[in-house]
Order: structure tokens, then C-alpha cells, then sequence
């Protein structure tokens, strides 16, 4: 078993700014945009953005979460969607997403196959029209099975099939840093 670090804290902290400033400039700001994390490490992630937009933009940038892991097209489990309140916001507030004409960008950690996204479109666009989705993952590690493409990518890292993916993230591992393993 191999394992190399790929990014470091100072690495991350650099991509995700980048991203902010990407997100910002495609969206002439961020009016009528909302963040949304998928699942654990997209969430964090999210917000992580989202204070980035804050600082630089110095408008609290939205934030909302989508749980699919229930909601692969390869299991049966249903979905999850909610608002948990704009970067601002402490107590959050859990209620449904109100998507209708919004610009969402949805946020993961590692993009592989785009199941896990599709799933989280389908999600959303169960509760109402957003404008636009777009995307933004702090790693492609490729592998598509779906015709799916982010618009913001932190690092893309080709892989084999056999590698895998290692993200780490302060909030929930005590540290940050992008480890790929190998066979
Ligand atoms: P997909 O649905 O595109 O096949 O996989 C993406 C989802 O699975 C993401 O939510 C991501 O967290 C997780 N994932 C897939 N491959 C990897 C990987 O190599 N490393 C990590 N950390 N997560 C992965
Ligand atoms: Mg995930």
C-alpha cells in the first residue's frame, strides 16, 4: 500500500479561495445564490466557501445541505434536503430549501462517478425550479458514469479505479489534507 499527500492545509486553503473568487466571478456576485453541501465533508466544505464569499464579498453568502447518502441510484433509501441557515446564522434553523429560481452551487469533496450529484439534483429539483446548479468539488479523481462536469474543481487527480481518495478536514478529522492510497 502506497499513500501520498497531494494537498496540505496551505494547499486547500489556497483552492477553496480560488473556488470563492471563481464562484463570485461567474456569478457577478453572489445574489440569488446559495451553497449546498452534500453530505459530511461537502458541507463543510460549503461553509468553508461561504466565508470566503463573506470576507471578500462582504455579503453573508447562504448555505444549505442535501443528504443523498441515502438516495444513490444504486440503493432505495429516500431523500433529504434542507436549509441550515446562511453563514451568519449560528442556530440554525432546519426547514425545507426554497430552490425556486435560486442559483444553487453544490459542493462535494470527491467527485468520481457523478451518481452521488445526480442524486443530489434529483433531490433538489424535487423541491421546486432553481435557475441554475452548478458545481464545485475540492478533488476529480475522474471515472464518470454520467455525463456530468464541475464548474469549480479544486485539484483533479487521475486515479486508477483501485486508488482511492483520502479527504481530511479539521472539522471533522482534526486536520486538513488530501491523501491518495494506492494498491
Ligand atoms: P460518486 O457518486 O461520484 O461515484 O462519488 C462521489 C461521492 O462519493 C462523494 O460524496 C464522495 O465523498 C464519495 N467518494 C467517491 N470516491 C471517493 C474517494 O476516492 N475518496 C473520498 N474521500 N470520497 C469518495
Ligand atoms: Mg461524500
Amino acid at each position: 500500500d502506497s499513500e501520498h499527500v497531494l494537498m496540505d492545509e496551505i494547499a486547500m486553503r489556497r483552492a477553496l479561495t480560488r473556488i470563492a473568487h471563481e464562484i463570485l466571478e461567474r456569478n457577478k456576485g453572489f445574489e440569488n445564490c446559495m451553497l449546498i453541501g452534500i453530505r459530511t465533508r461537502g458541507i463543510y466544505l460549503a461553509h468553508r466557501i461561504a466565508e470566503r464569499i463573506h470576507e471578500i464579498e462582504g455579503v453573508p453568502a447562504p448555505v444549505g445541505e442535501v443528504d443523498v447518502t441515502k438516495y444513490r441510484d444504486d440503493r432505495s433509501w429516500e431523500t433529504e434536503a434542507s436549509f441550515v441557515g446562511s453563514g451568519e446564522e449560528a442556530a440554525a434553523v432546519e426547514a425545507k430549501l426554497e430552490v425556486q429560481n435560486k442559483k444553487l452551487i453544490l459542493v462535494d469533496d470527491v467527485l468520481f462517478t457523478g451518481r452521488t450529484v445526480r442524486a443530489a439534483m434529483d433531490a433538489l429539483m424535487d423541491l421546486g425550479r432553481p435557475q441554475m446548479i452548478q458545481l464545485a468539488v475540492l478533488v476529480d479523481r475522474g471515472h464518470r458514469e454520467l455525463p456530468i462536469r464541475p464548474d469549480f474543481v479544486g485539484k483533479n487527480i487521475p486515479t486508477s479505479r483501485l486508488e482511492s481518495i483520502v479527504v481530511k478536514l479539521q472539522e471533522v478529522d482534526g486536520k486538513d489534507q488530501v491523501v491518495i492510497k494506492g494498491q
